[in-house]
């Protein structure tokens, strides 16, 4: 077994683990292989391993990635802040996209997918920890954001992401993950039937699962510590 896949399985352990402890189902919860800076022979490796979906935050490493790896069939999210003049590429090449926060840039993303693809998968970046964070649109105001990019026609809104400030205490990353999903159920409550929680990474999964993440963004935990940027 190489490395990452052991990694991987631990992960998945992991994952299971936590969803037994909640009271779910593990295959309820999408395990996201974020590759931000892995060269592709190593995303090749996850792929031989069983691994299906990535995530790239940058937009230039990402189209590379995708180029180079074309023939495996992967899914690709896009979990980087968004840029608009970004927003074309993404919408091209990419599979998902995490980080909407804006209106302007949905609108984008939904004009350069067009309608003769499958939509654009989106999730909107909430905000949940203040000050904190400089992403994000503000809980107050994801609802109107939400009924805006529900209503383009080339994306499909799935649910909400959080990125919450890093902490070693589990319990206000709980907190944090538990707004989220109050949020989401409470934009259910309006019709807008979203099905996916973005949130938790290699340092906090388990309390995501917790509470309720369905998808999990994990980099360092299968694919190591990155080099500083
Ligand atoms: C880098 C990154 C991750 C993965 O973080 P790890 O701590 O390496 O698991 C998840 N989500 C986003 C948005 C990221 O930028």
């Amino acid at each position: 077994m190489t490395t990452i896949s052991a990694n991987l399985q631990a992960t998945k352990s992991r994952i299971a683990a936590a969803a037994r402890q909640a009271g779910r189902n593990e295959t309820e919860i999408t395990l996201l292989a974020v590759s931000k800076t892995v060269p592709p022979p190593r995303l090749r490796e996850a792929a031989a391993a069983g691994q299906r979906a990535f995530g790239e935050n940058y937009v230039q490493e990402g189209l590379a990635k995708i180029g180079a790896l074309a023939d495996l069939g992967l899914e690709w999210h896009f979990i980087g802040p968004l840029q608009s003049n970004k927003a074309r590429a993404v919408a091209e090449h990419f599979d998902w996209v995490h980080g909407i926060d804006r209106l302007k840039v949905a609108e984008r993303l939904s004009l350069a997918r067009g309608a003769d693809r499958t939509p654009l998968q989106a999730c909107i970046q909430v905000n949940i920890s203040g000050e904190a964070s400089k992403h994000g649109i503000r809980p107050d105001e994801a609802a109107g954001l939400a009924e805006a990019v529900a209503g383009l026609p080339n994306l499909r809104l799935r649910g909400l992401m959080a990125i919450p400030e890093p902490s070693e205490d589990s319990a206000l990353a709980r907190r944090r993950f538990a707004a989220l999903r109050e949020l989401r159920d409470a934009l259910n409550r309006q019709g807008l039937g979203l099905d996916t929680l973005s949130m938790g990474m290699s340092h906090d999964l388990e309390e995501a699962v917790l509470e309720g993440a369905t998808l999990v963004r994990v980099g360092t935990a299968i694919f190591g510590e990155r080099a500083q940027a």
